[in-house]
């Protein structure tokens, strides 16, 4: 019944209500553990690194690309040329006087989504390995 209620509104709604729905399940097969989201390509140079182009409010953290303001968020390993280093001044202070010129990472995700790191190790978790998005490699085929 709730269904019926929702889906009559939707037709006799604002085109508003009809895009946000249309976004809302796109955006639930675009969690960041989807399969297209989880090639050594995409982790290593797009994820959260391309900008979010969403225009609705989600879950950052379940979403793979870059929010204004996300301390998650990646500079472009390509553009920056950043070396695989973790940045003294932000281990030190928490931030760093040389801001996205810096050549050492600035997040976990910098550091372990770098290409001279990502999937360059064993997961210690091996098949029993539950996280969404694990920096390691579980098989041979993942090892890099
Ligand atoms: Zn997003
Ligand atoms: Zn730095
Ligand atoms: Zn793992």
């Amino acid at each position: 019944m709730i269904l019926a209620t929702q889906s009559s509104q939707h037709w006799a709604g604002s085109s508003d209500g009809a895009g946000a729905t249309r976004q809302k399940q796109a955006f639930n097969n675009n969690d960041a553990d989807a399969p297209i989201y989880s090639t050594d390509e995409f982790r290593m140079y797009c994820f959260k690194v391309m900008p979010c182009s969403k225009r609705f409010s989600h879950d950052w953290v379940s979403c793979p690309f870059a929010h204004p303001g996300e301390r998650a968020r990646r500079r472009c390993v390509r553009s920056n040329s950043y070396g695989p280093a973790a940045c003294p001044d932000v281990q030190k202070d928490g931030s760093c006087p040389r801001g996205d010129a810096c050549s050492f990472t600035h997040n976990v995700f910098e550091f372990h989504l770098h290409p001279q790191r990502y999937r360059t190790q064993w997961c210690h978790d091996g098949s029993k390995c539950t996280r969404k998005i694990c920096f390691f490699a579980h098989s041979l085929e993942e090892l890099r």
